[in-house]
């Protein structure tokens, strides 16, 4: 008998214990720090287990895995198994995400723009927009890459800007034509500048019913980063479209973008957010999403390294702000957030088994994006570098490289060697393989971001309110 090698130990601060989740068998215990110490000694026999522990608290931890008799190898090898059918599952009942480029073209000018090697292209190849052929030829490849009848049909329009008013033809017929074929869900990703061209196709019923829009501080500063191409500011257009969009009943989700220079300007926009009345509307949610530090054209972006880090800067430049602790309507760290709503839901067993996370995002599920030049790619992070497309559409033709698909859809977890020993596994994924592609040039290696330590915070948070909720600081399994 030996320590499981997946035991994950979050000290409680102002007690003498300690919170244990095992990475694979969905157990949480409350248990002394002289129980956490001993399972944190890998050198630990069974007869100091013995001599350590009562029999009923031994037993306990052999039935909730934190002690096992197999060795670290043939854990490992239980994980991949299990990771890998767990995976399979997963994707079989994954609804596969469309996500269709109308055009690359944007009408907005930011300062640290996440295309930015696309937006500097000559502008033939920005303007292209996908002809009708296409859009017939689109739909056709949809269905032979789907075969399924049953699943909910979801259309995501992205770009470039893909609700930009030049836009206004092709993306009404894409809309028109998916609803033609059963598609009854639509979201965009977009800069909202022009939704005011496309209140007719927003709404829950069969219209556009979700929107992620930015917004990046008070006007002076939004303007300043994300400028129309004139340099014209788009702050109030902006404000104005998202309560359009909730007169027609469109969830909006509000990303701050956040760097050193509009750090000390989360606490305005949250302020703003209320003034606005929007806290209060069930539609509307806003999160913050770090800006790295980069160059930008010829601009620096003052950036930061990791959500941690803008996290950091934020609570520090505004002491107080109301968003640092529980506000589902603005999360400072979202990643925190939804890790912590997936601990409580365990722990409120709301869920009998863990909520697995096999891999990172829909790219290593089932995510397809057609371009308007005939290319698929399975990630918005490479879109544009057809060296990453995963297959090609057109009039008459689909080609599929199965090679690619593979490799993207079926990165679970367990596939990333330096993965399988971490008792994060199942809570992480293995991060964004957009991310491990670009700083190592290989997407089988993990992509932390520091996820140990959102883990931890996660995990202080989900208990405090579970206790809250459940008016007891008892044991949760009185080991
Ligand atoms: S709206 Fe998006 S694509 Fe357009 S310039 Fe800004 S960051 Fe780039
Ligand atoms: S990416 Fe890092 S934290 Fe996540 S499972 Fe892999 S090794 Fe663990």
């Amino acid at each position: 008998m030996r320590p499981s090698s997946y035991i994950i130990h979050v000290p409680l601060s102002d007690t003498d214990t300690v919170l244990l989740f095992h990475g694979y068998s969905g157990a949480v215990d409350l248990v002394s720090s002289r129980i956490a110490a001993l399972l944190l000694d890998p050198s630990a026999s069974n007869g100091k287990f013995k001599r350590s522990l009562t029999a009923e608290t031994l037993n306990h931890l052999i039935e909730r895995g934190y002690l096992t008799a197999k060795s670290a190898q043939s854990e490992q090898a239980y994980v991949m198994a299990l990771g890998m059918r767990v995976h399979a599952v997963m994707r079989k009942h994954a609804s596969p995400g469309f996500l269709v480029i109308p055009t690359y073209s944007c009408n907005l000018r930011c300062t640290y723009c996440y295309e930015k090697d696309l937006q500097a292209r000559e502008s033939s190849w920005l303007e292209r927009r996908m002809s009708n052929d296409m859009i017939q030829a689109l739909f056709e490849a949809m269905e032979r890459v789907d075969l399924s009848a049953r699943r909910q049909k979801c259309l995501t329009f992205y770009g470039g800007e893909p609700l930009q008013e030049s836009n206004r033809t092709v993306v009404r017929l894409l809309h028109e034509k998916a609803c033609e074929r059963g598609f009854r869900q639509f979201s965009a990703i977009t800069n909202a500048v022009d939704l005011h061209h496309y209140t007719d196709i927003l709404g829950q019923d069969k219209g556009i019913s979700f929107l992620q829009v930015t917004m990046d501080g008070p006007p002076s500063v939004h303007d300043a980063r994300r400028r129309l191409a004139d340099g014209g500011g788009t702050f109030e257009r902006v404000a104005r479209n998202i309560d359009l969009a909730f007169m027609k009943g469109t969830r909006v989700s509000v990303r701050v973008n956040v760097d050193r220079e509009n750090a000390d300007q989360v606490q305005w926009l949250e302020d703003f957010f209320q003034r606005r009345g929007w806290t209060q509307r069930p539609l509307f949610r806003a999160y913050c999403s770090p800006v790295h530090g980069d160059v930008c054209g010829n601009q620096r972006v003052d950036g930061f390294a990791s959500h941690q880090k803008m996290c950091q800067a934020i609570r520090g430049d505004a002491k107080g702000c109301r968003s640092t602790e529980e506000a589902p309507h603005f999360q400072i760290d979202p990643v925190t957030y939804a890790v912590q709503k997936r601990i409580l839901a365990h722990l409120s067993q709301e869920q009998d088994l863990p909520f697995w996370r096999t891999a990172f995002c829909g790219s290593n599920m089932a995510m397809y994006l057609f371009d308007p030049f005939g290319d698929i790619y399975p990630c918005w992070e490479v879109i544009g570098h057809p060296e990453h497309r995963i297959g090609q559409y057109g009039p008459g033709l689909l080609e599929v490289d199965s090679k690619a698909v593979h490799r993207w859809h079926h990165r679970s977890v367990v596939r990333i060697p330096a993965c399988r020993s971490c008792p994060y596994l199942f809570f992480c994924g293995g991060g964004c393989e957009a991310l491990a592609l670009r700083s190592t040039g290989d997407s089988n290696q993990p992509s932390c971001s520091e996820f140990p330590k959102h883990f931890g915070e996660a995990a202080l948070k989900a208990y405090r309110e579970w206790t809250i909720r459940h008016d007891k600081k008892t044991s949760l399994t009185g080991s």
